[in-house]
């Protein structure tokens, strides 16, 4: 039982507490094939994501995790299921979601193999008993929810000419752009009889103008 002595005193340096995202594997031993079903519910003091789509700090995540003892560490399967907050890439709108990751990742035991041979980068490793799976977490968050959240699959954006959310304005939406050309044109025609004289011709030119402006709008 040394090996557990020694176990406790070195976890005991760090704060080493069963809570949260940090797990203590301790009771779960190190024959391989040992096993425990953990659920749990965290309040995640942080935010978890992206820039635009994230976890909010304070929300309910759901841990359904299977601990394993295997040779080299304890392997962690299960899912991790979390509202989510973003803001839709297309129309700026917030929006509100849930997301599920799945885990299946080793975390080497302290004095394994795995841990001697593996670079930092390569995996997880357990601190003592202790597992921290909000490093795992924030990495399989930034692989699952997306770079460019949307509020609905087939958002509609917004109005490419005036900025208005296309889900509000409605399917019919659109701008009758007038080509500058046709409307000196139409100005032009109007104001010809009067050419001759370029006062009277100024003083009528705008009004028979919006008169013509009138007529087209209500064909
Ligand atoms: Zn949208
Ligand atoms: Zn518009």
């Amino acid at each position: 039982m040394s090996a557990d002595t020694t176990a406790r005193s070195r976890s005991g340096a760090h704060r080493a507490h069963d809570a949260g995202f940090v797990l203590d594997v301790r009771s779960l031993g190190r024959a391989p094939g040992s096993m425990r079903e953990l659920r749990r519910t965290v309040t995640t003091p942080e935010r978890l994501g992206l820039d635009l789509i994230a976890v909010p700090a304070g929300s309910e995540v759901e841990l359904d995790l299977r601990l394993q003892a295997v040779s080299e560490g304890v392997l962690v399967t299960g899912t991790v299921t979390a509202p989510v907050a973003g803001e839709c890439s297309r129309c700026l709108e917030q929006f509100t979601d849930s997301v599920e990751v799945s885990l299946t990742e080793l975390f080497a035991y302290p004095d394994s193999a795995t841990d001697q041979t593996a670079s930092d980068d390569e995996v997880y490793r357990m601190d003592d008993d202790l597992i921290d799976l909000e490093p795992l977490i924030v990495d399989q968050l930034g692989l699952e929810l997306p770079l460019q959240p949307l509020c609905t699959p087939d958002c509609a954006g917004l109005c490419p000419e005036c900025g208005v959310r296309m889900a509000i304005a409605g399917s019919d939406h659109g701008h009758e752009i007038l080509d500058p050309r046709w409307a000196g044109l139409a100005k032009f025609a109007s104001g010809s009889p009067g050419s001759g004289s370029p006062d009277k011709g100024a003083a009528t030119g705008d009004h028979s103008a919006d008169i013509a402006r009138n007529s087209t709008e209500e064909k």
